[in-house]
């Protein structure tokens, strides 16, 4: 038997959650069964966590969770024996499948990673999919010419688990980093993490008629999108690039060509779900690298099972600070 968060419909239609004790016959069908060690909180699992699903869920009862890492318990695949570390996040694990918010998971063994030398599961969680989705981010900007050097990398939502991670890849990487923040109390937090200049939100948030303003950032992590990532398009400087990772302020891009016809401006697609095994590998490896594991343990809250359905609510909200780190086991 084995702890599991669950959320189950109601009468009303809506779910909520409960931390129950269920058996292995209750897991998916795949072929590797894992002992969590720890999970974590993303944006997407505060909509996972909520009422509705965030259009997200299909099926209930549902395990959320869109990431993990632990211990191999079992496998029949050969890539992996009992006792491998092990990391997931994507392939709608937590979504349309059984995630991480439990004591054991069972997937496919094309989702996992193995988790990369330097890195325990508990750092590998307090990176997680915002973590990892910043360095696909970061890679993308560098696979399209950015160097340091070249002027300061904006990055938006820089308080919140993208920004954060994002902000302190790029500052020990030699990048000047300036971080967008509608929290003026994170000012310390983010230059804690290398962020040498703080733009309050309200500089970015609102449209403005003029296509082109002056030519600022070098290169943008952007996990706002919506009228900010609009903006933040017409300051690029001539061929820089945005990798546009998130939707915290908006699906929309209420925005002209413009900045890509006339300054050759990217805006780059960062997809973490669906990226191919040797992208992972390779961006875990960088993780392990690029990313000062002193910055990352300051960005992390730790949190048990029952912390989960008030975090969900909080990122929803944008009030979670940095990253969080769900002991599963406590
Ligand atoms: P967080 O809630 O931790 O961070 C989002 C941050 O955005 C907040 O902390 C806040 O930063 C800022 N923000 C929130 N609301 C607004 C608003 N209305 N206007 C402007 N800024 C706002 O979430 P995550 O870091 O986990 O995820 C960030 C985004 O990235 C989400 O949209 C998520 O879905 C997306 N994402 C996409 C992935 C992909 O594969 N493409 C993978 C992972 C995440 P501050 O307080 O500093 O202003």
């Amino acid at each position: 038997m084995f702890n599991a968060l669950i959320m189950e419909k109601n009468d009303d239609g809506l779910a909520s959650a409960t931390i129950k004790e269920i058996g292995e016959d209750q897991l998916p069908e795949g072929n590797v069964t894992v002992a969590i060690e720890y999970s974590t909180v993303n944006y997407k699992d505060g909509l996972c966590l909520s009422a509705k699903g965030g259009g997200l869920v299909r099926n209930y009862p549902h395990v959320p969770g869109i990431d993990f890492a632990g211990t191999v318990e079992s496998s029949d695949d050969d890539r992996y024996k009992a006792g491998d570390k092990v990391v997931l996040t994507g392939w709608r694990v937590g979504e349309m499948h059984w995630g991480g918010y439990a004591q054991k998971a069972r997937v496919n063994a094309d989702w996992l990673v193995p988790l990369p030398a330097g890195l325990t599961p508990q750092q590998a969680m307090a990176v997680g999919t915002a973590g990892f989705t910043s360095m696909l981010a970061v890679m993308a900007l560098e696979d399209h010419g950015l160097k340091p050097g070249q002027g300061p990398v904006l990055v938006t939502g820089a308080a919140g688990g993208v920004g954060s991670v994002a902000t302190a890849i790029l500052a020990n990487l030699g990048y000047e980093v300036a971080g967008v923040t509608g929290r003026p109390d994170t000012e310390d937090y983010l230059k804690s993490l290398g962020a040498t200049q703080i733009v309050p939100r309200e500089d970015l948030n609102e449209t403005t008629k003029r296509p082109l303003e002056a030519e600022t950032w070098a290169g943008c992590v952007d996990a706002v999108g919506g009228e900010m990532l609009a903006r933040v398009l017409g300051q690029m400087k001539y061929g820089g690039s945005v990798s546009a990772v998130g939707l915290a302020g908006g699906a929309g891009l209420p925005a002209t060509v413009i900045p890509f016809l006339l300054r050759g401006v990217n805006l780059l697609g960062i997809d973490s779900v669906m990226q191919p095994y040797e992208n992972r590998l390779r961006a875990w490896e960088r993780i392990a690298k690029d990313l000062p594991m002193d910055k990352l343990e300051a960005m992390v809250k730790p949190a048990t099972l029952s912390d989960l359905p008030q975090l969900g609510a909080d990122i929803l909200q944008g009030l979670v600070k940095g990253r969080v780190v769900v002991d599963v086991n406590a």
